[in-house]
């Protein structure tokens, strides 16, 4: 009956062990596992562009004489394509920084109304050029706190996307509100809106729906994730749902502080 002690022991030990080296290396190997998938999608969405590049490059070496038109066209292509890495890059070392904790947020005090007024100002013309229009309703007044140029990028990220994926002749509406410390940023806009599937995905990192995949907006999948880390880091939240009868409704609420003060973790 000793052994049979001795064995049920061992075959216990074993087990907790087993069991204790599992568990705790799982989200050391889960996160292991994400940062390899990030590299790989990262190395993926930078491939295309320097093909393109590479092409372009290519045909004016090879077709010395071709026309100007033609060189004018292979430039400009070549030039959106460093644009996008440019884009890309930017975004892929802002989520490398905030991964490693590398970003302060520097919250500051703005007068709402005149400070989302300056924002979207450029964003009129930008969209008129596409001709689509931009509607503001900016009902937040009084003074905010937050980190401006975070909150700038979140609302460029969603206004971008708005105008993006809405065609000519539709309409983006940004509307401001505020209740207490609580402000809320809306954009709707009259587009393709997002499948209910999709809704909860696309604020991770590199997703795209099949729709956007298809289609020429040659955007990468990282906004919204950033978009999403801004919110976060602010205390907020960031949905999306359906706008009537066509398009896509994003809402982001963060919560101000009612002084300023020292990083908001
Ligand atoms: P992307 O650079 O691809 O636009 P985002 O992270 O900003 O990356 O968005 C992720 C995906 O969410 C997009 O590829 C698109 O499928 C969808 N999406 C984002 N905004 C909109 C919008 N306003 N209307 C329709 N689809 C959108």
């Amino acid at each position: 009956s000793l052994l049979i002690t001795l064995t049920l022991f061992w075959i216990l030990a074993i087990g907790i062990a087993y069991y204790l080296s599992r568990s705790s290396m799982k989200p050391i190997l889960e996160s292991w596992k994400r940062q390899r998938q990030f590299s790989a999608n990262a190395a993926h969405e930078l491939r295309t562009p320097l093909t393109v590049i590479q092409n372009q490059m290519e045909y004016m070496l090879t077709k010395p004489k071709a026309q100007v038109v033609d060189q004018v066209d292979a430039i400009s292509t070549s030039l959106d394509e460093v644009r996008h890495l440019q884009t890309l890059t930017n975004r892929l070392l802002m989520l490398a920084r905030s991964d490693a904790g590398r970003i302060e947020i520097n919250v500051q005090s703005v007068d709402l109304k005149s400070w989302f007024d300056q924002v979207l100002r450029p964003y009129v013309d930008i969209a008129a050029s596409q001709h689509k229009s931009l509607d503001k309703y900016l009902r937040a007044t009084g003074q905010g706190w937050f980190d401006a140029d975070l909150i700038r990028q979140l609302l460029i990220i969603l206004l971008d996307n708005a105008i993006k994926y809405t065609p000519e002749g539709g309409t983006v509406t940004v509307t401001t509100s505020r209740v207490r410390d609580k402000l809320t940023i809306e954009v709707r806009d009259t587009g393709q809106g997002i499948a209910d599937e999709d809704k909860a995905r696309v604020f991770e990192r590199f997703y795209r729906s099949d729709k956007s995949r298809n289609s020429k907006t040659g955007g990468n999948g990282l906004g919204l994730a950033i978009a999403k880390w801004i919110v976060t880091q602010h205390h907020g939240t960031i949905t999306v749902k359906d706008n009537h009868p066509k398009g896509a409704v994003f809402v982001a609420t963060i919560s101000m502080r009612s002084q300023v003060g020292p990083a908001v973790n």
